[in-house]
């Protein structure tokens, strides 16, 4: 039992301890211990007030009754003179007085006595003897003869022992002869019967002054004191009384019990203590609910902000006082702050800044969603484009033009397909998703509705034609994830851009085999380079005035063990995404100097480089060196360029070919025409030849403008003292017109294929006419 108390007791220190511990259980404490004093104090002044009202009420009371007693005692002692006077006038007393009939005289005093209802009646002579009635058998006359002889006709006397009132009236016959004195017992019960007769409850006891013992005897008379009696604390007030006897000084005490009329209060004190238990215990329940509902708000907002740093969105409910309720606002403010600022930063990282568009994280994601829910009833449409020439256009027409397009672009897409999800990939890329395609609808005419949107003219007040090139996957069928499904439309993509601008690739199954084709090819390029597994050949570059070979073309070759001879409109490519371009360009320049450096005459040999050798300041060193090594004289090699070489840092291209110029090299532009604006370049440096592209040669046999056009560049290309070159020239008639058109040279089949570096010798021994020539290709 006492373990079951010590572990009760434990506990509830416990929960107290963590209460006080709290906001709420601090305020709550503090509030109640604050009223408990506040009530303390209340009580004990309103308690020491009604001990002071009761106390004066009853002072008061006390002295009343001493004046009512002197009232009485006077009233009294006036109606026993009034009827002793009667009879101390009656004519036949004063003769029984007079001759000393004392049985008539004790009759009347006995009469009187009885009448007046006194306890005794005693005459009183002159020489201090007496004549007593019944019931005063010890009265001393002597000792009341001093008073009497002057005049003094009330006071106390002492009656068998007691205390009594005497009331005396001369007899006078005329001249006094003695007194009659009328004696009224104050014994305890007529000091009971007269105190009855006050207001309050008063002891009231005659005591002569020498009876007045202990604390009673410092009283001052009229002064009221308390003392301590048998029944607790007296108010005391002790009265002189007028005596009527030589040696005798009566007093009046009157006693009051305090404590008595102090218990008249205690239920008022009763009923105060329990107005403070109530007043309290209301305090406590009041402070407890405030302190709560301080406690509760701020217990809430900390839960919250912990729920917050979980990561769980918690907002609190305003309540409580007006600072907490702020506090409250302010986070939940601040919530709302915080997470429209992750709605912006999520909104950044999955969405493009320049188009506001989607981008291709969002786009996977949307794909992703998209192809659990592809079937063939509920198909994907997605759509890859690549703007053409965008770096030209860059380069060119500068970033802010760039941008207006993309933008634009962007605007049409979203603008002409709103059902779709039109996202941004990366510089000139966009992918379109259109999910949930039913059978009915029909990819082509989807596909022909995107080639429209992107053939149209954007950034309208440059009229500037741009076009793109589309590649097409529809899941299922090309792929079940979003990941089968980009890469089928990345490699539409790319095969319409092999295709040439402006084309629009459906996914094929062979495109897959052809990208695994290209990967294993890229696996065996970077074997071929590292063994060196390439050859030259050679295509002669013909004079139509000299009417002879001038030159060769080196064409790289690549005798693969199982494929055969691999063109290189198939490797130079993959050999350019992969870097390995460099080194291969650097090995056919070493080649090219070193086999023509043993062709008789002044042959010269031309060497393609590509866009990427050209970035590299290392080129001129390994020019220099090829030309060093093999003893070529700079004035017979010739490097080809296109013009994408100017795509890019322009500037430093231009000094790589003027410092290849100054090696005494000559620069040719091939391919001229295919290009964007090709006239520009032909001013930006001081080619040495340019080689009109096969499309521009072909188109002439076709007719149409292609003839002007090829007047064009000639004549240009003459005022600039460049010499033109026409390529895949396979007809003699071609031959003819372009020599019309002012045309220097040829490079074709007409001529002779490109052969192995072996037959060089034999091809510039034979210098046969075209006709002839051409039989040896
Ligand atoms: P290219 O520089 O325009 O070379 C001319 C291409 O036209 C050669 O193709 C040649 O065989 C072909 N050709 C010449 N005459 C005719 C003709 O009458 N009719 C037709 N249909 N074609 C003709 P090839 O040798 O297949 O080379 C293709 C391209 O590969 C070259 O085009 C060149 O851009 C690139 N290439 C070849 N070798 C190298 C090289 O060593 N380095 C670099 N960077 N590129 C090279
Ligand atoms: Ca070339
Ligand atoms: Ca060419």
């Amino acid at each position: 039992m006492k373990a079951v108390l010590r572990r009760l007791t434990r506990l509830a220190m416990a929960s107290a301890g963590r209460r006080a511990r709290t906001l709420g259980g601090r305020i709550a404490l503090l509030y109640v211990l604050l009223l408990a004093c506040v009530m303390v104090a209340t009580l004990a002044v309103a308690s020491s007030g009604i001990t002071m009202f009761a106390r004066q009420a009853a002072e008061r009371e006390l002295s009343a009754n001493a004046r009512v007693f002197d009232q009485i005692i006077a009233t009294r002692q006036g109606q026993m003179a009034d009827a002793g006077e009667v009879v101390a006038r009656d004519f036949g007393f004063r003769e029984a007085y007079a001759t000393g009939d004392a049985p008539t005289l004790t009759s009347a005093i006995e009469t009187l006595r009885d009448r007046a209802r006194v306890s005794a009646v005693v005459i009183v002579h002159l020489d201090g003897s007496v004549i007593a009635s019944d019931g005063a058998n010890a009265i001393d006359g002597a000792a009341m003869l001093d008073r009497l002889e002057q005049g003094q006709d009330r006071g106390v006397v002492i009656l068998d022992g007691t205390h009594a009132l005497a009331a005396a009236v001369p007899i006078e016959m005329p001249d006094l002869a003695g007194w009659l004195v009328l004696v009224n017992r104050l014994g305890p019960e007529d000091m009971k019967q007269l105190a009855r007769l006050s207001a309050a409850e008063v002891q009231a006891s005659i005591l002569d002054r020498s009876q007045l013992a202990g604390s009673l005897a410092s009283v001052g008379l009229g002064e009221i004191r308390t003392i301590d009696g048998d029944g607790g604390q007296l108010l005391v007030q002790i009265s002189a009384i007028a005596s009527l006897q030589n040696a005798l000084q009566p007093r009046l005490v009157l006693a009051h019990s305090l404590d008595k009329s102090l218990a008249q209060y205690s239920r008022l004190r009763l009923i105060l203590v329990l107005i403070s238990l109530v007043g309290v215990l209301a305090g406590a329940w009041a402070s407890i609910r405030l302190s709560r509902g301080l406690a509760r708000p701020l217990q809430s907002l900390a839960e919250a902000t912990r729920a917050y740093g979980r990561g769980t969105v918690a907002k609190v409910k305003a309540e409580g006082v007006i600072e907490i309720r702020s506090l409250a606002d302010s986070f939940n403010a601040m919530v709302d702050a915080v997470e429209e600022r992750e709605q912006q930063v999520l909104h950044a990282s999955l969405h493009d800044s320049l188009t506001g568009l989607p981008n291709r994280r969002f786009f996977i994601e949307e794909l992703d969603r998209a192809v659990t829910r592809q079937n063939e009833r509920h198909r994907n449409f997605i759509a890859f484009i690549d703007v053409d020439d965008f770096k030209a256009i860059n380069d060119t027409m500068g970033h802010p033009v760039g941008d207006e397009i993309l933008r634009s672009l962007a605007f049409t897409l979203r603008d002409r397909f709103p059902d779709a999800m039109v996202a941004r990939f990366g510089s000139d890329e966009f992918g379109v998703l259109l999910g949930g395609l039913e059978p009915a609808e029909d990819c082509n005419s989807i596909a022909r509705s995107l080639e429209m949107v992107l053939g149209r003219t954007f950034a309208s007040d440059r009229n500037l034609e741009i076009s793109a090139c589309v590649g097409i996957a529809v899941g299922p069928q090309d792929g079940a994830s979003a990941n089968a499904l980009m890469t089928a439309a990345e490699l539409a993509l790319s095969r319409a851009r092999s295709e040439g601008k402006g084309s629009c690739h459906f996914f094929e199954p062979d495109l897959d085999a052809e990208a695994s084709r290209r990967r294993r090819m890229e696996v065996d390029l970077r074997s071929a380079v590292g063994q060196g597994d390439f050859e030259l050949h050679f295509q002669p570059l013909f004079s139509i005035s000299e009417n002879r070979i001038k030159g060769f073309e080196a064409l790289m070759r690549w005798p693969h063990a199982e494929q055969g001879m691999i063109s290189p409109v198939q490797f130079i490519p993959i050999a350019e995404e992969t870097g390995l371009i460099v080194q291969m360009g650097e090995w056919a320049i070493r080649e090219a100097c070193r086999q023509a450096a043993k062709w008789p005459g002044d042959a010269s040999v031309a060497v393609n480089i590509s866009p990427r050798q050209l970035s590299s300041e290392g080129l001129v060193t390994c020019v220099a060196q090829a030309l060093a090594q093999s003893g070529l004289p700079a004035s017979r090699l010739e490097l080809e360029i296109t013009e994408s070489v100017f795509i890019g840092d322009v500037d430093k291209t231009l000094k790589i070919l003027h410092s290849l110029q100054a090696l005494g090299v000559r620069v040719a532009l091939d391919d001229f025409g295919t290009g964007y604006s090709s006239l520009s370049y032909l001013r930006s440096f001081p080619f040495d030849k340019i080689k009109i592209d096969q499309s521009f040669v072909r188109a002439m046999s076709e007719g149409g403008s292609a003839n002007a056009i090829v007047r064009a560049i000639t004549t240009l290309a003459d005022a600039l003292g460049m010499v033109t070159l026409a390529e895949g020239v396979e007809t003699p008639e071609l031959l003819e017109a372009l020599r019309l058109e002012g045309c220097d040279m040829i490079q074709g089949y007409l001529i002779s294929r490109p052969v192995p570096g072996a037959e060089v010798q034999s091809l510039l021994a034979l210098q046969k006419p075209p006709q002839r020539l051409r039989a040896a290709g």
